[in-house]
C-alpha cells in the first residue's frame, strides 16, 4: 500500500463537531491540515435527514441548545444557520398503573412519598450544583447508581418510572452502573424536577449540527477525506503517522483524535496509551439512548408524555406537519433488560401516550450498533469518573483528543464538542 509522504502540521481523525472546531481553530494559525472522517459524511453524532419520505428535515442524533450554550449559538450566527425554538410544552401526560392519567405521574395514595422523593431530588440536585457531595444527614449523593439512589430515597414505583422516563433524555445509561448524578445534574439546569428538565432546551438547528459542522470545515479549509476509517495511530516526539483501514498511510507532525470515546477502542495506538487512557479506550462510556421519530394524526404539538418503566418511555410531540399531523420524538435506553424492537416498540408507545391518534410513519437510526458512534451521550461508569476527565485525555506529545465524550466543562453537549475541540487545537498549537 502507498505511503504518502505529503506532510501535514494537523491530522484530525473525525469530523464531528469536535474535530470540526479544532479544524477551525488551527485554521486561524495557518495551519496545513487534513480530516480523516470515517463516514460519508461530517457531524458525527449531529445527524439530521428528513423524516421517512418527508420533506421534514429532523434530528436523529443531538438536538438541542440550551440558553448559555454560547459557542455554538455565536458558530450559527457566523455561518448562517438559524435557530428554531422550541415549540413550548402545552400539555403532560403521564402513564401509570397500565392507564394514561394527566393530573399528575403518581396516584393520591403514593403523593406522599413521591413528593418526599422530588423534595430530596431537588435538595440534592442544588448540593451536587453547589459542588457538595453529601447532604447535612451524611447521606452520600456522589456514591450510587441511579437504581440504588431510588432506593435510599424511597421512591414509589411510580416515581421511578418518572425518573427513568427523563433518565432516557439525560443519563441514558444503565441504571445500574451509571451515576445518579447525571440525573441530578440534568434537574438541576432548571427547578430540580425531571418534569423541568427540558425548560433549558431551547432551540434547535436548522438544518442540523452536521450543517454547521460542513460549514466550519469548508470555512477551515482543511482537506477532508470522507469513507476513510482509521486503524492505526503511531505517535512519538517526531510527529504522528496515520493508517487508514485501507492501508493508506498519512504523516503529520500532529494528530487530534476527534472520534468519541467509544470508537477509540476499534483503533491501535503505537505506543499503546498509558494506563487511564488505555482503561478509557476499552470501557468507553455508557451512554446508550435509543431516539425515534412518529408522524401521528389527530395529536397537537406540545405534548410530553412519559411513563411506561421500559421501551420508548418518553415522548414529545415536537412540531406540527403541513398536512395536519405532528411529528413527535421519543426516547428510550437499550439497557436494564430493553432491547429495541421496532417498530413494535414506537407503535406501543404512541398507543400509550396518544391513544387518540394514529400512526402515520416512523423513523430511527440505531446509534448503539453504528461502528463510528457505539453509543449516544457521555454517560460516566459509576466509581470511574477518571476515565472521561478533561485531565485523563490532555495531549500526549505530539497526540490530542477533543470530544463532547471528555470535556472540561458541559461534557455530553454540542457545546462541550466545541469547547474540547478549541481546547485540544490549542494544545497542538503550542506543541508544533
Ligand atoms: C440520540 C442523541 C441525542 C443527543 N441529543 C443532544 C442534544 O439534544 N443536545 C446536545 O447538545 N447534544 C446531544 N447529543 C450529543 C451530541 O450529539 C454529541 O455530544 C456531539 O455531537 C459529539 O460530538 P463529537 O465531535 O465529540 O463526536 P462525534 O459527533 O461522534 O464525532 C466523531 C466523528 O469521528 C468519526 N469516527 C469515529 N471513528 C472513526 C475512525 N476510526 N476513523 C475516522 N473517523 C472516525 C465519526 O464518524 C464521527 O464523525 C445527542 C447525541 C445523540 C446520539
Amino acid at each position: 500500500m502507498p505511503v504518502m509522504t505529503r506532510t501535514y502540521d494537523c491530522i484530525i481523525v473525525g469530523a464531528g463537531l469536535a474535530g470540526a472546531t479544532a479544524a477551525e481553530a488551527l485554521s486561524v494559525h495557518g495551519r496545513k491540515l487534513l480530516v480523516l472522517e470515517a463516514r460519508e459524511r461530517p457531524g458525527g453524532r449531529g445527524f439530521s435527514r428528513a423524516f421517512g419520505n418527508s420533506g421534514e428535515v429532523v434530528d436523529f442524533g443531538g438536538s438541542w441548545v440550551t440558553p448559555w450554550h454560547h459557542r455554538i449559538r455565536s458558530r450559527c450566527a457566523r455561518y448562517g444557520v438559524a435557530l428554531r425554538p422550541r415549540h413550548p410544552v402545552t400539555e403532560r401526560r403521564w402513564f401509570r398503573d397500565g392507564a394514561l392519567h394527566r393530573d399528575g405521574p403518581v396516584a393520591a395514595g403514593d403523593r406522599a412519598a413521591h413528593e418526599s422523593a422530588l423534595a430530596r431530588m431537588a435538595a440534592h440536585s442544588a448540593l451536587l450544583k453547589s459542588g457538595l457531595k453529601t447532604d447535612h444527614h451524611g447521606f452520600d449523593i456522589a456514591d450510587k447508581s441511579l437504581s440504588s439512589y431510588l432506593d435510599a430515597i424511597n421512591a414509589p414505583r411510580a416515581t421511578r418510572d418518572l425518573v427513568s422516563a427523563w433518565w432516557t433524555v439525560s443519563g441514558n445509561g444503565d441504571k445500574t452502573r451509571v451515576p445518579a448524578s447525571e440525573f441530578l445534574h440534568s434537574i438541576a439546569y432548571w427547578d430540580g424536577t425531571p418534569d423541568g428538565m427540558c425548560e433549558v432546551w431551547a432551540d434547535t438547528l436548522v438544518g442540523g449540527v452536521h450543517a454547521l459542522a460542513a460549514k466550519m470545515l469548508a470555512a477551515s479549509g482543511a482537506e477532508i477525506l470522507h469513507e476513510a476509517p482509521v486503524a492505526r495511530v503511531a505517535h512519538g516526539d517526531d510527529g504522528v503517522s496515520v493508517t487508514l483501514r485501507d492501508g493508506r498511510v498519512f504523516a503529520a507532525k500532529s494528530a487530534i483524535m476527534a472520534t468519541g470515546i467509544n470508537p477509540l477502542g476499534q483503533i491501535v495506538f503505537d505506543p499503546p496509551l498509558p494506563g487511564l487512557n488505555k482503561a478509557g479506550q476499552e470501557a468507553g462510556h455508557l451512554g446508550r439512548a435509543v431516539k425515534v421519530w412518529a408522524k401521528i394524526e389527530g395529536v397537537p404539538a406540545g405534548i410530553v408524555a412519559t411513563g411506561g418503566g421500559s421501551g420508548i418511555e418518553w415522548m414529545f410531540t415536537e412540531r406540527a406537519t403541513p398536512d395536519g399531523a405532528a411529528l413527535a420524538v421519543g426516547f428510550g435506553v437499550a439497557a436494564n433488560g430493553y432491547v429495541p424492537d421496532m417498530p413494535a416498540d414506537i407503535e406501543a408507545a404512541v398507543a400509550r401516550f396518544f391513544p387518540e391518534g394514529r400512526l402515520l410513519a416512523w423513523d430511527w437510526h440505531d446509534w448503539n450498533s453504528d461502528a463510528y458512534a457505539r453509543g449516544t451521550w457521555v454517560a460516566a461508569i459509576l466509581g470511574q469518573p477518571q476515565l472521561h476527565d478533561a485531565e485523563t485525555w490532555a495531549p500526549l506529545g505530539r497526540l490530542a483528543f477533543a470530544s463532547s465524550d471528555i470535556a472540561s466543562d458541559q461534557a455530553g453537549w454540542f457545546e462541550a464538542a466545541i469547547i474540547s475541540g478549541e481546547e485540544a487545537a490549542a494544545a497542538v498549537e503550542a506543541a508544533i
